[in-house]
């Protein structure tokens, strides 16, 4: 190993993202000594990410160290939280410095964007693997959950869906729009549209599987089921060029990867949800409707039912 295991932490880890004021004790002692505000709860989640499972081999460092975090806050937007603290596990096969100050740069700057620190983890040897935890607040009972969508409740999402999918099956095609394959690589995470959701959505969901399977689990947890009007998802040229010429929806509905938020809102709040809509750069689309019948049927305009061919990505399917 060429620099000591302190001198790997001092460097790439100890002033890493914001530097917050509620942060007594960060990188460097057993453990991270941290304020909590009065009348907020902790929001905490962690996603691993492992080479060749969530990433190809040899991925761009600096992508790598953006989406990793990301992928973490997409799960703080989807609760409606303010971001605060990370933690980061990261398993090396060998200490490369100029890859890890690539990832850093990349995990660093979107930290900063939204006021998180690095507060603590853990550097191992191994396959490369990557365990962020994040930690965030909410008022006190107000987080967004996946158990409480309605019947009647209108279903929206933010952003676009399938750019991810589309850059993930067409891995290696120079025809791939930078933008598309930076829907892939460098996802947004909707804190703000989450955060200004909380009191108008009855439940809300990030868009990790796919949005059938992803909806499915807001419907499983609220005992309910939903139509979707396929051609209302909100999609870019190239995904609907795709649609048209495959007669395949699956990209929008069952791909993964894009890290949207998916929304119900009580049909009596319409009039605020369209506010909402226009005030998000990435826009908040209705797609759908919160039914009593399980399951979620897709149908076009002229009441056709779609086929999928495939759900959502799973672990540990055969
Ligand atoms: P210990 O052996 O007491 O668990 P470590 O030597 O693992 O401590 O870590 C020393 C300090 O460096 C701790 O504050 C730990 O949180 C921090 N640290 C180690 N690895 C990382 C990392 N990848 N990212 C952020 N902080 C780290
Ligand atoms: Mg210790």
């Amino acid at each position: 190993m060429a620099l000591s295991e302190f001198r790997l932490i001092q460097r790439f880890f100890a002033h890493t993202g914001a530097s917050r004021t509620d942060v007594k004790l960060g990188v460097g002692d057993d453990c991270a000594v941290l304020s909590l505000p009065a009348g907020k709860e902790l929001v905490v989640s962690i996603d691993t990410l492992v080479e060749g499972v969530h990433f190809f081999e040899n991925s761009d460092p600096e992508r790598l160290g953006h989406k990793s975090l990301a992928v973490n806050l997409s799960d703080l937007a989807a609760m409606g939280a303010e971001p605060a603290w990370a933690t980061l596990a990261l398993t090396l096969p060998a200490v490369d410095e100029d890859w890890l100050e690539a990832f850093c740069r990349g995990f660093s700057r979107l930290a900063a964007a939204h006021n998180v620190q690095l507060i603590g983890g853990d550097t191992t040897s191994g396959p490369l693997n990557i365990s962020i935890q994040v930690h965030g607040f909410v008022t006190a009972g107000a987080a967004l959950r996946r158990d409480g969508a309605q019947l009647g409740d209108l279903i929206y999402v933010t952003g676009r869906l399938g750019d991810a999918g589309l850059a993930l099956r067409t891995v290696g095609n120079v025809a791939v729009p930078a933008a598309v394959q930076s829907r892939l690589d460098l996802p947004t995470p909707r804190l703000q549209e989450g955060r200004a959701l909380v009191g108008l959505a009855h439940a809300a969901i990030d868009i990790s599987d796919g949005l059938i399977s992803d909806l499915g689990h807001i419907c499983d947890a609220s005992g309910v089921g939903a139509t979707l009007y396929v051609e209302k998802l909100p999609c870019s040229q190239v995904v609907r060029d795709y649609i048209h010429a495959n007669n395949d929806w699956s990209l929008p509905l069952s791909a993964g990867d894009d890290y949207e938020l998916c929304i119900t809102i009580p049909p009596e709040k319409l009039a605020e949800a369209e506010r909402l809509a226009a005030d998000f750069e990435c826009g908040l689309t209705p797609i759908g409707r919160i039914e009593a019948s399980a399951g979620i049927r897709c149908l076009t305009a002229d009441g056709q039912a779609v086929q999928l061919s495939a759900s959502g990505y799973e672990h540990f399917s055969s």
